[in-house]
């Protein structure tokens, strides 16, 4: 839907080089031909929305962006059905959470039929850089930064920038079980604080205690509130019982992953009595001790649903189940992945087909 994009000309990258580029790709360092650029202004809004050639910015290096850290982000992923079409997974609930990133910022709301069309937009221009190797994405970024060149800081910026890039994402984890760090001395976020927006700075905040975890040999940090789970630094947590499917309820240090509720959906669906209730961390290892806690798994765009075989913390660890991924993580790993690529009938409307006259 290129209705309101300009589009600039963009030689595309020769399909031969495009295939070994995808089959190498580390995540997020290869990018496809195109990006979008929208722009917002105090005066005109939303204006200069550009179908252009992927490249870098040019930004004042006083943009308030590089000084206060108003930026926010999504992240999701376009998939190749079986039956050749391409598809987004659920681009209005992503529009939503940005709208309440951007809200949470003090940042200008993307309406979302921009939101939505800027991504139909890039994934037309760019849809050979669709991966059909089964569990391959091309995953999208949509982002917003202030760009008002100004070092004052006595109101939000008055110009922004709205952009979505997209990189081809080969096959996260798998089946491969994580082993998580508790943290207990730092927090990702705090009561009253930015937790539940989808924001950079989130990140930033996190990146001493994920190397102090991977230098435990821990893959993510699980962090904590008053002694409560809140989740991972970039998914969501889920807790197994039995046939029983437990995720700590939201809060606002918690970010409300669509991964989170379409597995709380989908759980529902196969029959699983599912709450949403807080989880302790002495109850967490009693239970798995006792072995009425089966599997625990967490759930998100980047690597979908990874089983979590082991917990390390300060005061020792403890193995989920026999440390191998389990029946129910499986179960739901194959309906989430059968719906986004087609393969399963999708009841909820959740896959969003780009249309093929799209292309550019
Ligand atoms: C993006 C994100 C998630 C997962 O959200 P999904 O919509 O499922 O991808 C979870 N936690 C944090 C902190 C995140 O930034």
């Amino acid at each position: 839907m290129s209705a309101g994009f300009t589009v600039e000309r963009v030689e595309p990258t020769p399909a031969r080089e495009r295939a070994r580029l995808m089959a190498d790709a580390p995540f997020g360092e290869v990018f496809t031909d195109h990006m979008v650029t929208v722009r917002w202004s105090a005066g005109q809004g939303w204006h200069d929305a550009r179908l252009r050639a992927h490249a870098p910015l040019v930004l004042s290096p006083a943009a308030q962006v590089f000084h206060y850290g108003q930026e926010i982000f999504e992240g999701m992923k376009a998939y190749r059905t079986a039956g050749g079409a391409v598809v987004l997974f659920r681009p209005y609930a992503n529009a939503e959470r940005f709208a309440a990133s951007a809200s949470r910022m003090a940042m200008p709301d993307v309406p979302a039929e921009l939101f939505v069309g800027a991504l139909e937009t890039l994934v037309a221009a760019d849809r050979e850089w669709v991966p059909a190797v089964e569990g391959h994405s091309l995953y999208l970024r949509p982002f917003m930064i202030a760009t008002q060149p100004t070092l004052g800081f006595y109101r939000p910026a008055q110009e922004y920038l709205f952009v979505v890039i997209a990189a081809p994402a080969g096959a996260y984890f798998g089946d491969r079980p994580m082993t998580v760090w508790l943290e207990t001395e730092y927090t990702r976020a705090a009561p009253g604080g930015t937790g539940a927006a989808k924001c950079g700075g989130n990140y930033a905040g996190t990146l001493l205690a994920q190397r102090r975890a991977a230098d435990q040999g821990c893959d993510q940090v699980v962090w904590l509130r008053d002694g409560h789970v809140d989740e991972l630094g970039t998914s969501n947590l889920f807790f197994v019982y039995g046939d029983e499917v437990v995720t700590p309820p939201l809060n606002d240090t918690i970010l409300a992953g669509i991964t989170r509720d379409s597995v709380l959906a989908l759980a529902a669906a196969l029959g699983h009595p599912v709450a949403e209730r807080p989880v302790g961390v002495a109850q967490w290892r009693a239970a798995a001790e006792q072995g009425r806690l089966t599997e625990v798994f967490s759930s998100g765009t980047s690597s979908m649903i990874t089983p979590v075989g082991a917990v390390r913390a300060a005061d020792g660890g403890f193995t989920i189940g026999d440390g191998g991924p389990g029946k129910v993580t499986t179960r739901l790993r194959e309906e989430l992945l059968g719906i986004q690529t087609g393969v399963r009938p999708d009841p909820y409307g959740w896959v969003h087909t780009i249309a093929e006259e799209d292309s550019a």
